[in-house]
């Protein structure tokens, strides 16, 4: 009988304890950083950690506004650039060292279509402003001299903390890499507050981690024409999807739409390529590849792919021809069917 007593009471207090535990519910809010909305969803059952864990991703992102913006203000970037154009050897803040040392690599992978080097040639197209570029686009003759003596990541010289270049052409523009590493960053701290189920999404690129409840994620695709996304497929925890695409920034004139998305081998704005999208582990090499991809295209996507080691990749091009790898076939799921899919392995 004592016994008995003894495990309803258990029993009893059990019960008494599930029905106390809060219940993880739905937490959303937006932030405005690099020039566009972040929203960071949650599945938590702790409001509090996720507001304070909200502030604190705040905190950074507007550190990495201003330490990684190429061009504006006095920020770590901007006093590298000015440093290596003169020829200096420069100690680089710890906080951007790694981006410089990543996009290098990516750089080589990507066979230089990804080239952060090419600040200039980016800022001649009208892309360094705030405002979208206006006007008549660059002549060719002064796109040349960016092609001669082209500057490439491998011109940069890094020694411990210090960088120089070899190249005085050089300036660096991380506008392709740098949400993608900033994306995974907030999934990181986000977790170091206790929010382990989390997407972190801005504009439609996005990391993902844990899952919403008993259900995984599920997430969009932008569609490269219009609002709206062209595909969804579900995530898993630690995924992070970056597209690259025209349709984002470009420079109009007489009706011709040039791309923010330059080939750095032409000095011209790539133009067979709508939208590239890569899901992969790695958020920052995700954008790298992404950008990289769009510069590709359909000839090189497959090599390019294979060199940046990526598994997970779709391409639209400017007929509206989807591209895609098998393992990013099994998991994707359009709003309407395609009129032509094109498969490749890389
Ligand atoms: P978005 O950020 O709009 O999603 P991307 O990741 O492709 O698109 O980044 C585009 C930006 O990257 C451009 O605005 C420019 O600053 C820079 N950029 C353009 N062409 C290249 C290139 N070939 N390699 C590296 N960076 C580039
Ligand atoms: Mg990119």
């Amino acid at each position: 009988m004592n016994r008995l007593y003894r495990y309803l009471i258990i029993l009893l207090i059990v019960i008494a304890a599930l029905g106390c535990s809060p219940t993880a519910t739905d937490h959303k809010q937006q932030l405005y950083v690099f020039g566009t909305l972040v929203s960071i969803s949650a599945y938590s059952a702790d409001k509090q950690a996720f507001e304070q864990a909200v502030d604190a991703v705040d905190a950074s992102f507007q550190r990495m506004h201003r330490d990684w913006h190429s061009w504006k203000g006095e920020g770590a970037l901007v006093q590298l650039n000015r440093a290596i154009a003169g020829g200096e050897m420069h100690k680089v803040d710890p906080f951007l060292l790694p981006l410089i040392e990543q996009a290098k690599l990516y750089s080589e992978q990507s066979l230089g279509l990804f080239n952060p080097a090419i600040g200039h040639l980016i800022a001649l197209w009208g892309f360094h402003s705030d405002e979208p570029p206006s006007g008549e686009p660059p002549s060719r003759e002064a796109i040349s001299p960016h092609l001669q003596d082209a500057p490439a990541m491998a011109d940069l010289l890094i020694s411990g903390n210090s960088v120089s270049s070899r190249n005085p052409r050089v300036n660096i523009d991380l506008g392709a890499f740098a949400k993608g590493y900033a994306l995974q960053l907030a999934i990181k701290q986000l977790a170091s507050h206790g929010i382990t189920n989390t997407i972190v999404n801005a504009g439609g690129d996005l990391c993902v981690a844990g899952k919403h409840g008993e259900r995984p994620w599920r997430i969009g695709i932008r569609h490269p024409q219009g609002k709206g996304v062209i595909a969804s497929m579900e995530a898993a925890d630690g995924e992070c999807m970056l597209t690259s695409g025209n349709y984002e920034r470009y420079r109009e004139y007489q009706q011709v739409r040039y791309a923010h998305i330059i080939d750095p081998r032409s000095g011209y704005p790539v133009e067979h390529i709508a939208s590239a999208t890569v899901v992969a582990r790695n958020g920052a090499l995700a954008d790298a590849a992404a950008t990289a991809l769009s510069v590709a295209g359909p000839l090189q996507w497959l090599e390019i792919s294979q060199n940046m080691g990526l598994q997970q990749v779709m391409l639209v091009d400017e007929k509206g021809r989807i591209y895609l790898t098998p393992k990013m076939r099994q998991r994707v799921v359009f709003q309407d069917k395609p009129d032509e899919i094109i498969m490749g392995q890389p």
